[in-house]
């Protein structure tokens, strides 16, 4: 199969759809590797490397469009990306569908086949093209909140870690699934207190026989909320509840339980964040301050170390376009049901019964 890879357009987004190493992983496979010119340069993918594993480098997306019979990508597709694609090729990327008709209409005008990554399934009941981004983004939470806490910041001027005479800073993490457990462990590794709030009480009984006396887990309700607030200087906000909004677990009024200058990192801001008082914030200016509380609630955390995500990502793919190359899509899709809960739209047809209900297409 000839493979594709574009340069992503989207502001701001570096990484990259396949790496020279899932490139030469396909040549091996017997495939054909079209790369879009600096399609890798973000993050210290040259040409040159690509060329190295067997890749064929084009100047441009349109020749990639013209010719793969399918494209790999990060994010979803631009407009002009979109009106690129042929009748049949495959497309499979992170794609968002249920509140972005546009996209969904210009999809389904395409007459192509596009996978999401987002809703391809595993047999725990996980999302595994969606879990590595769901760890960049814990751990990055830490070093974003340590950060956040220096007095430059607005912060309160404490080290997580503490020095030797002064008690290491607490960190308050809301939510035990993977952003939450990620952010435990880096908050934990660098020697802060660390405790960690969940619904489930299985979670809290998995988190337990894990970390031993290391982390301390507290039922989620609103009083051991209220009192583990008022102890914290770094907050972490990580609930999810999945294809819901976030819970407001932290109100307004709460801010004023809070320490001057404490933190909330609050990685739910996709889905609305945690917080009454989150709205999204970009790399460039991340942080603001309410009632004294910095607030960090950057809504694409894993695109800010873009080489790491790239490498997590497409860990985490490349099975899955060995599997669409080698067998073609039909065949993947027919062997493999976790694959085929990625099939968004098919031809003409949305066939994901989330997005068609949604956006009220025929399912
Ligand atoms: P997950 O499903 O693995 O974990 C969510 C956890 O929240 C579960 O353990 C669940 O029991 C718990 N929970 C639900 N309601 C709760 C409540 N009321 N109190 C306490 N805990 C509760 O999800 P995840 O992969 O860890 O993702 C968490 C959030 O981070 C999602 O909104 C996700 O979209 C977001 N995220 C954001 C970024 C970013 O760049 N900002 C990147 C990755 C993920």
């Amino acid at each position: 199969m000839l493979v594709g890879v574009t340069k992503e357009i989207k502001n701001h987004e570096y990484r990259v759809g396949i790496t020279p190493a899932g490139a030469s992983e396909l040549v091996r496979n017997g495939h054909r590797v079209m790369v879009q010119s600096q399609a890798g340069a973000g993050v210290g993918f040259t040409d040159e490397h690509y060329v190295a594993a067997g890749a064929q480098i084009v100047p441009d997306a349109a020749t990639v469009f013209a010719e793969a019979e399918m494209v790999v990508k990060v994010k979803e597709p631009q407009p002009q990306e979109c009106r690129a694609l042929r009748p049949g090729q495959v497309l499979f990327t992170y794609l968002h569908l249920a509140p972005d008709p546009e996209q969904t209409r210009l999809l389904v005008d395409s007459d192509a086949v596009a996978i999401a990554y987002e809703t391809v399934t595993d047999d725990r009941g996980g999302l595994p093209l969606l879990a590595p981004m769901s760890e960049v983004a814990g751990r990055m939470a830490i070093q974003a909140g340590a950060k956040a806490l220096e007095k430059s910041q607005g912060g309160a001027g404490v080290l997580l870690p503490g020095v030797p005479g002064v008690p290491a800073a607490k960190v308050l993490v809301l939510g035990g699934g993977v952003v939450g457990v990620n952010a435990a462990r880096v908050a934990m590794g660098i020697g802060a207190q660390v405790t960690i709030l969940d619904v489930s009480l299985n979670r809290l009984k998995e988190l337990d026989a894990l970390y031993g006396p290391n982390l301390q887990t507290l039922y989620s309700n609103r009083a051991n909320l209220e009192e583990a607030l008022g102890e914290a200087d770094l907050v972490v906000g990580a609930v999810l509840i999945p294809g819901a909004a976030a819970p407001k677990l932290i109100t307004r009024d709460m801010l004023t339980l809070m320490k001057p200058g404490s933190v909330i990192v609050d990685v739910a801001v996709d889905q609305g964040g945690c917080a009454e008082t989150t709205h999204a914030t970009t790399h460039q200016d991340p942080t603001y301050i309410v009632d004294g509380v910095v607030h960090y609630c950057v809504a694409n955390m894993p695109g800010g170390v873009a080489r790491t995500s790239t490498l997590a990502l497409t860990n985490a793919t490349l099975p899955f376009v060995l599997q669409l190359a080698n067998k073609g899509y039909r065949k993947a899709l027919e062997d493999n049901r976790h694959l085929r809960n990625g099939l968004n739209i098919h031809r003409g047809k949305v066939t994901y019964e989330a997005v068609a209900r949604d956006l009220g297409y025929e399912y």
